[in-house]
Parts: C-alpha cells; sequence; structure tokens
C-alpha cells in the first residue's frame, strides 16, 4: 500500500512565486495554482476531505512549481498525491489507453502500417473524440514496424567489442513509436568508444500511469526496472535515458512518489546530456564536421527539474557549425498526455502559444529539444520539423 501523503507541503511560507510560474494558472482561470491546490489545500483536505477542490485535475504535474519554490515544497507531487487520495483521477478507458504505453505499444506495432493508417483518418479521429474524449484535432504518434530492441539484437555482438558500457533504458516511445533517438544514441556514444548494451527486461518507466492515478501498476513496473538496474550495473558503468519525463521518474518520482527506494543506484542514472557532457567535458570528444545550422532549442519541463538543461546546452555547443538560439523557457503545453485529451486541448494550446510564436518568428533550420512529446506539440503547431540533440550531433560525426 503506498502512502498517498508527501509533507513537505507544511514547509511552505506563502511567498507564492511558484503560482507566478505555473503555466495552468496563467492559462486557466478555472485552476487556483500551485500554492493554493498544493500547501493550502492540503492543509483544508486533511481537516475535511469534502474540501478536495476538482479543479486540481488541470494540473500538468509540470513541476515548475517545485523549481521555483525556496522551500523545497514538492507541489506537484502533493497535488498528484491529494488527486489520488481523494480519487481526483478518472480511470476510464481513454487513460487506460493513454496510460498503459507498454501494452499498446506491443499491440500496436505488430500491426503498425494498418494502426498507422486507421488512426490518422479523420472518421477515426472524430470516433476517438466523440467515444473517448481524444482530441481530434491532435496527429496521434505513429508506430514503427520494427521495435528498438528488435533493431538492437543485430547490434549486440558490435557492442560486446567496447571496452567501456552503459545500460540503455530506451522507454517505450523509442521501443514502439520512433526508434530514432535510440539509434542515435548508439551511433555518438560508439563515437566516444562506448558501448551500449539493454536490459533484460524493462518496463514503462511510470510517468504516463502516474499521470493518470494507476499508481500500483507505476509501482510494480518501478520495482521491476530497480531489480534490472541493480542486475545491469555489475557489467555497465551506468543507465542512461534519453527521454527527460523517463530520468526524472527514475531518480525522483520513484522514492518521492512511488516509495520505491533507489537511493543505492539513483547516482548511476543518468539522463544522456548528462553523461555525454561529462565525458565531453573529459576531453572524449567524437570527431565532428561542422554542420551549418541555425536551430532552435526548446527546454522540456521535465529536464528543468533535473537541471539538465545546460547540459543538453553544452552538447548543442561542442557540435561545430551550429548556431543554438534558446527559446524562451516556457511549456509547450503538451505535458505527456495531459493535451491528448479534449477538456485540455484549449489550456494546451493557450499555454504553448508562446513557444510557437517565437518559432515561427524565428528563421531557424530546425527546433531542437529532448523530449518526444514537446517536439509532437511543436511539429502539430509549427511549419518546423524538431529534432533531438542526439540526432543532431549523429548528424555531424565523421
Ligand atoms: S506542477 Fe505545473 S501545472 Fe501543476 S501546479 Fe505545479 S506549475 Fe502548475
Ligand atoms: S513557492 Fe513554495 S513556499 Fe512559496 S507559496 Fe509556493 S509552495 Fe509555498
Amino acid at each position: 500500500m503506498l502512502n498517498m501523503m508527501d509533507t513537505s507541503f507544511d514547509n511552505c511560507i506563502k511567498c507564492t512565486i511558484c503560482t507566478t510560474r505555473c503555466p495552468v494558472a496563467e492559462a486557466n482561470l478555472d485552476y487556483p495554482g500551485p500554492k493554493q491546490a498544493g500547501p493550502d489545500g492540503e492543509r483544508l483536505r486533511i481537516k475535511n476531505p469534502e474540501l478536495y477542490d476538482e479543479a486540481l485535475k488541470l494540473c500538468t504535474n509540470c513541476k515548475r512549481c517545485e523549481v521555483a519554490c525556496p522551500s523545497g515544497v514538492q507541489v506537484g507531487t502533493v497535488i498528484q498525491l491529494a488527486k489520488a487520495r481523494h480519487g481526483g483521477f478518472k480511470k476510464g478507458p481513454r487513460e487506460l489507453m493513454l496510460s498503459h504505453t507498454d501494452l499498446m505499444g506491443s499491440l500496436s506495432s505488430t500491426a503498425a502500417p494498418i494502426v498507422n493508417v486507421i488512426t490518422q483518418l479523420k472518421p477515426i479521429k472524430k470516433l476517438l473524440d466523440k467515444t473517448l474524449g481524444i482530441d481530434e484535432r491532435l496527429t496521434l504518434p505513429k508506430y514503427s514496424g520494427q521495435t528498438f530492441r528488435s533493431w538492437f539484437k543485430k547490434q549486440e555482438a558490435e557492442q560486446a567489442r567496447f571496452e567501456r558500457k552503459i545500460s540503455f533504458f530506451h522507454g517505450c516511445f523509442t521501443n514502439y513509436n520512433d526508434t530514432t533517438v535510440g539509434r542515435h544514441l548508439v551511433q555518438v556514444l560508439n563515437a566516444m568508444n562506448i558501448g551500449v548494451s539493454l536490459l533484460k527486461k524493462e518496463k514503462c518507466c511510470g510517468v504516463p500511469l502516474i499521470a493518470n492515478g494507476f499508481f500500483d501498476k507505476a509501482r510494480k513496473n518501478a520495482e521491476l526496472n530497480m531489480g534490472q538496474f541493480a542486475d545491469a550495473l555489475d557489467s555497465s558503468e551506468c543507465v542512461i535515458a534519453t527521454e527527460p519525463s523517463c530520468a526524472m521518474t527514475l531518480r525522483d518520482e520513484y522514492p518521492e512518489v512511488l516509495q520505491v527506494d533507489n537511493h543505492l543506484l539513483r547516482d548511476q542514472i543518468f539522463f544522456a546530456s548528462t553523461f555525454i557532457a561529462r565525458e565531453l567535458s573529459q576531453g572524449n570528444v567524437p570527431k565532428m564536421k561542422p554542420l551549418n545550422l541555425r536551430v532552435a532549442y526548446h527546454s522540456p519541463c521535465h529536464l528543468i527539474k533535473q537541471g539538465g538543461v545546460i547540459h543538453t546546452l553544452t552538447l548543442l555547443n561542442q557540435i561545430p557549425g551550429v548556431e543554438v538560439i534558446m527559446l524562451d523557457q516556457k511549456c509547450c503545453g503538451m505535458s505527456g498526455t495531459y493535451g491528448f485529451k479534449k477538456e485540455n486541448y484549449q489550456t494546451s494550446q493557450i499555454i504553448g502559444q508562446g513557444i510557437f510564436d517565437q518559432i515561427t518568428e524565428l528563421n531557424v533550420d530546425y527546433v531542437v529539444t529532448d523530449c518526444e512529446s514537446c517536439k509532437m506539440q511543436i511539429e502539430m503547431n509549427t511549419d518546423h520539423q524538431v529534432l533531438h540533440p542526439l540526432t543532431l550531433m549523429s548528424q555531424s560525426l565523421i
């Protein structure tokens, strides 16, 4: 049984800085903001559970309030756990579909060509909108015909020849939807004389499960993943994730939200840019050719939460001939599965508008971001193609 209470709310000094940083409070007047939904509300909810406010469902769990808080209040976590305690998660077929990414991925990728055509058809999108509440204006992610794990099987012999080795936590999106980032990670690390291995088994990190209220399932996944990490770290230096939300969940949400102890392994779990930036600073720089590109970089909320933006900028600045323009550090509004829900579509668009406008005004070749859900949102709302930093680095390898 999970302990659904985060006591950090007691440290709140009522400065309201968190509210000034909340993208939802700015975009949707129905949301009371992190101070009121988090620490203030928690004091009331403890006294009287009937004071639970349905507006908490509007929180995206972007964690910007936590980054801003000078008192270390885990506002996003306080809100997620309060929703869990007070029945604030609607767990219908849509939530099941959006959150059980392992299951959906394994079913859909086996019939990817058919699934990809069907889910882009207007009548099907309308049907999903009317029956499930998945907004028809969105482009649903496609599935890959070949999973990353099956692509990797052919790489295993090559990877075994490297003396140094890391374990790659590929996550659901890279395995089932788009294997590009995983393949580029392998290329980049190999160029730095580091081999890649996969965990014998991995489950979804749990971020969409937490966001949709499936805490018990998320915890089971966390326990399996931590067991796999412990085994893998006998023969590899560390575990690397290329998706910021996966890295944040494996490192921070496991102990803080799911009460899965990771303290013995946490320092060996890295976001990809963090690991690569450290290698670059120690002189392990792969041979690269100039790309002559101007790119705009969008920093994902969950990477900001980990303090990892500087590491991605270090990586990008190391690629010759790439001019990097830093976009305002604003949320794109998608927040994983949040923006897919019909009732959140408008809020999601209002939140992202600032970023969409800024990109449209800039004259850049590409937008770069580390997060797949930010990529989807930006590509749906601008004319720009969005690349992962590792894709750009792999293009420059000689
Ligand atoms: S997690 Fe994000 S959306 Fe939720 S209260 Fe904090 S800043 Fe607002
Ligand atoms: S920023 Fe932290 S201390 Fe200030 S009001 Fe928000 S939760 Fe309280």
